[in-house]
C-alpha cells in the first residue's frame, strides 16, 4: 500500500453527513482491509462487465474470500448500448434471486458504464442499498466515480433517468489501467486536462510537463493526475452537489462535445475525444471575447495535440451545431449556456455570447 493517497468528499446536509473517502494508489484492488469499515454486512454483490471481469474479478474475489466476504457476481454485457432499462433489470433480477438484503453492498467493478448502472441500482434496489465504486477506467477514476451522478440512458437522449446517490467510498487502483486501451486512456486524460484548465494553473502547467509519463502510464504520474483530479472535482461538488450553479464548470467544453458526439452517432467519437475537440472551441471563444491570449490557445491546443486527441472538430453546417447544442440537458429557459476560460486555471459561466462570435468559432474550429 505504498504511496496511497486519500481525497475525501465532503458532503454535509442537514440530516445526515454523507462524506467519504476515495483511496488512489497502485495496487489497492486485493487492499479489502480499506473496504471492511464500509460494510455493514460480509456479504456483497459485485457488479461488472464481461471485458472487465476475466482480467479482474477472480482476484478481487478471491481477497474477499481471504477476509471472510462472500460474493455473489453479475456480469453484465459491455457497452454504453446496454446502458438502459434492460441491463438495469438484470442487475435487480440477480440480486432478488440471490437474495440480497438492505445490507449487502453493491460495488461497481468497471468504467463509467458499469459505474453509474451500478449506483442506479443501489440507489433504487430495495428503496437504497450500500454502494461503492472500484472505477477501472481513466475516465471512472477521475471523473464518474467522484459525485454521485447515476443513471442509465433513454432512446431520446442519454443519461436522461437516474438519481443522485453518494457511494460509501471509492477504491481506485490505477495498476487496473495497464490493460486499458490506449484510445480509451487518452480519452480519460481529456477529463484530466479539463480540471486544470478550469480551476488550477498549476496543475495544467504540471501537466504539459508530464504529459508523455501519463501517455505511457507512469505509475507516479498518474497517481498524481487523479488525485489532483479527484481533488478538484470533490473540491467542486462539496460546494454545489446537485448542480444549481458552480458544478456546471465541470462542463467546459461538453456543450460544444455533446453536439459533436450526438452529430457522429453516440460511440463513434468517445466522450473525451468530443470533450477535447469541444475545449478548443470553448477557448476559442473565450480568446474572441479577450479573456485568454494567443498564446494561451496554442498551450491549450498543444497539450491536447500531443495527447493525440482531436483538436478539430467535425465539419457541419454552424446552423447544425446550434441546433445539437440547444439539445443539450443544460439548455435553461432556451438560452445557451457556454463553459469560458476566464483565464488558464479559471473557469466562468456564460449565458451571453453574440451569435456572429459563436459562429466564428463554429467556423474556425471545424474541419
Ligand atoms: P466504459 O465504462 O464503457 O469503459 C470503456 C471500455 O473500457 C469498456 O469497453 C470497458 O469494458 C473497458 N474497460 C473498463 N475497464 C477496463 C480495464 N481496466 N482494462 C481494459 N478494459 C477496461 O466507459 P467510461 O469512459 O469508463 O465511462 C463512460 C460512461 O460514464 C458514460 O456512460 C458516461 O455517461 C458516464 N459518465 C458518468 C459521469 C457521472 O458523473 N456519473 C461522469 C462522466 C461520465
Ligand atoms: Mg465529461
Amino acid at each position: 500500500m505504498n504511496d496511497m493517497q486519500t481525497v475525501k468528499v465532503a458532503l454535509f446536509s442537514p440530516e445526515q453527513d454523507r462524506s467519504y473517502p476515495i483511496y488512489i494508489g497502485n495496487a489497492l484492488l486485493e487492499q479489502v482491509d480499506l473496504l471492511l469499515p464500509h460494510l455493514p454486512q460480509k456479504r456483497v454483490a459485485i457488479v461488472t462487465n464481461t471485458t472487465v471481469a476475466p482480467l479482474y474479478l477472480d482476484r478481487f474475489r478471491r481477497a474477499l474470500e481471504r477476509y471472510g466476504i462472500c460474493s455473489v457476481a453479475i456480469i453484465l454485457p459491455d457497452g454504453e448500448d446496454h446502458k438502459n432499462w434492460q441491463t438495469l433489470n438484470l442487475i435487480f433480477d440477480a440480486l432478488l434471486k440471490q437474495r440480497c438484503e438492505r445490507k449487502t453492498t453493491l460495488i461497481a467493478l468497471g468504467g463509467g458504464v458499469v459505474g453509474d448502472l451500478t449506483g442506479f441500482a443501489a440507489a433504487t434496489y430495495l428503496r437504497g442499498v450500500p454502494f461503492i465504486q472500484i472505477p477501472t477506467t481513466l475516465l471512472a477514476q477521475v471523473d464518474s466515480s467522484v459525485g454521485g451522478k447515476t443513471g442509465i440512458n433513454h432512446p431520446l437522449g442519454k443519461n436522461l433517468i437516474g438519481a443522485f446517490y453518494q457511494p460509501r467510498m471509492v477504491l481506485t487502483d490505477s495498476a487496473t489501467l495497464t490493460t486499458l486501451s490506449d484510445r480509451e486512456l487518452r480519452a480519460g486524460i481529456a477529463e484530466v486536462i479539463k480540471y486544470g484548465l478550469i480551476r488550477d494553473a498549476d496543475f495544467f502547467m504540471w501537466l504539459e510537463q508530464n504529459i508523455t509519463g501519463l501517455i505511457t502510464r507512469n505509475a507516479d504520474i498518474l497517481n498524481k493526475a487523479i488525485c489532483r483530479s479527484c481533488e478538484i472535482k470533490a473540491e467542486i461538488v462539496a460546494a454545489d452537489e446537485r448542480e444549481s450553479g458552480m458544478r456546471a464548470l465541470l462542463n467546459l467544453g461538453h456543450t460544444f462535445g455533446h453536439a459533436i458526439e450526438n452529430a457522429m452517432g453516440y460511440g463513434v467519437w468517445l466522450h473525451g475525444e468530443a470533450v477535447a475537440a469541444g475545449t478548443i472551441m470553448a477557448a476559442d471563444l473565450s480568446k474572441q471575447l479577450k479573456f485568454i491570449s494567443e498564446s494561451d490557445f496554442k498551450r491549450i491546443y498543444s497539450i491536447f495535440q500531443k495527447v493525440g486527441l482531436p483538436v478539430i472538430a467535425p465539419k457541419l453546417s454552424p446552423d447544425d451545431y446550434l441546433s445539437l447544442m440547444k439539445l443539450d440537458k443544460k439548455v435553461e429557459e432556451g438560452r445557451m449556456r457556454f463553459i469560458l476560460l476566464r483565464r488558464i486555471g479559471e473557469a466562468m459561466m456564460s449565458h451571453d455570447i453574440p451569435a456572429s462570435t459563436l459562429r466564428e468559432t463554429l467556423l474556425t474550429c471545424m474541419a
